[in-house]
């Protein structure tokens, strides 16, 4: 077992840690109320390889593991959480659209996407499909050499920014389930596509919304892997994504520790640094140690896929925990700030309200306990 980094993961990771202590920390703020991720900064992280690192050379990534991927998404969601959702996005995308696009179509857009030229999101939920995503409805109905599409996608991250977006349709007979949901890489200045912005508690710069499919026309080019296997693809990328997201969590749990252990060593009462009050060290040092075996888990389900190892169990762990644990720390943390935390002075009441969308986003930590539940059920004998 090895826990250092390389020299290459050490200098990428020493690179995003600087980009997002100048570029990231002093505008988190500001971007929510901007209500958007500059281009400009999404271009210089692509500039700079922090986009879908571990995708393949040939589509303009970088070709590292997905550790170092997790490790670098860590940095910039540090710096700012919502920004990290574009390096999450292009990770979980990335991987589907690199190995299911038609030769040519992938190339195009994931090289666009990783340049930080394009943004791209992915679009499975529905109105009435969450949870329980194989019952969703939007229909892809063949068009001569294309598919048509009508429906609606329901709290899509990046739903208004996006240039293109993985969509989960139904082009099967089936009215619900798994089979015959096929996925379509759709640019979304496509004819009949209009898309609304939420207004919601946190990840405002994000802008999670609805995408609207009016008749949409897309060319069969742009189908995603075999028809009728969508969903297929789709689940196997979560396993993914489900490790960096706690990751991305986490980090800003780990922002927080870091700034009020600075904090309870200056602030005074009763004579003394609060730090010397175990009422006031006490929550902190519990969370330094949940906060490390969170992350150490996170660190090895990435591990795990990069050896081609079974990961689902431990991926649905790690969303469970991560976002859940980073909102408890930040809770914690606010506390440790006294009347302070509870007002703008600090950035504790954004991160908690930026975090806690992310204990449903991807999955709710009930599913994920079924999925680790049934793990566990299939491989230990009674
Ligand atoms: C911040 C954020 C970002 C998101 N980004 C995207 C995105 O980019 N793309 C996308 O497609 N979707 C996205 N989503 C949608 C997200 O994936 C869904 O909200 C999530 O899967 C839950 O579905 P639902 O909201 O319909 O809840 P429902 O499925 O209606 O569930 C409601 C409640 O019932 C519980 N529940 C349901 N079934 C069971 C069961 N069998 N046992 C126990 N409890 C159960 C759930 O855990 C939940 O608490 C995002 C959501 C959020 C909040």
């Amino acid at each position: 077992m090895e826990f250092s980094l390389t020299s290459e993961q050490q200098e990428l990771v020493d690179a995003a840690s600087r980009f997002a202590k100048d570029r990231l920390t002093p505008s988190y703020r500001a971007r929510e109320a901007a209500l958007c991720i500059e281009r400009d900064l999404v271009r210089e992280m692509g500039e700079l390889g922090f986009l879908g690192p571990e995708l393949p050379e040939s589509f303009g990534g970088l070709g590292v593991d997905c550790v170092t991927s997790g490790l670098l998404l860590e940095q910039i969601a540090y710096g700012d959480f919502n920004v990290a959702y574009v390096n999450l996005l292009v990770s979980l995308c990335g991987q589907i659209v690199a190995r299911y696009a038609q030769p040519g179509v992938g190339e195009q857009w994931l090289e666009a996407v990783i340049a930080g030229e394009k943004l791209i999101a992915i679009a499975l939920t529905e109105p009435s499909a969450g949870s329980d995503a194989a019952r969703l409805k939007l229909r892809a109905a063949r068009g001569g050499n294309d598919f048509i599409l009508s429906g609606e996608k329901a709290s899509i991250s990046l739903a208004t920014q996006a240039d293109v977006a993985v969509v989960f349709a139904r082009t099967g007979e089936q009215v619900d389930g798994a089979r015959g949901i096929s996925a379509f890489l759709v640019p979304m200045d496509s004819p009949g596509v209009s898309r609304t912005a939420y207004e919601d508690l946190g990840t405002r710069p994000v802008g999670r919304g609805s995408i609207f499919f009016d008749a949409v026309r897309v060319s069969r080019d742009l189908m995603l892997g075999e028809e009728g296997q969508g969903f297929v693809q789709v689940m196997q990328g979560f396993d993914y994504s489900r490790a960096l997201i706690s990751l991305q969590c986490l980090a800003v749990a780990r922002a927080s520790l870091d700034e009020t252990w600075v904090y309870v060593q200056q602030r005074q009462a009763f004579g003394k640094p609060i730090a010397e009050f175990q009422g006031v060290s006490f929550p902190l040092a519990e969370a330094e140690t949940q906060y490390q075996a969170a992350r150490w888990l996170c660190l090895r389900t990435l591990w795990l896929k990069d050896k081609g190892l079974l990961h689902t169990a431990e991926a649905a762990m790690c969303k469970w925990w991560g976002p859940k644990l980073s909102c408890e720390i930040i809770q914690q943390c606010l506390l440790s700030h006294g009347h302070g935390g509870y007002g703008s002075a600090y950035p504790f009441a954004q991160r908690y309200r930026d975090v806690f969308g992310l204990q449903i986003g991807d999955s709710t930590a009930q599913i994920m306990k079924m999925i680790i539940a049934r793990q566990m059920t299939s491989t230990v004998k009674v």
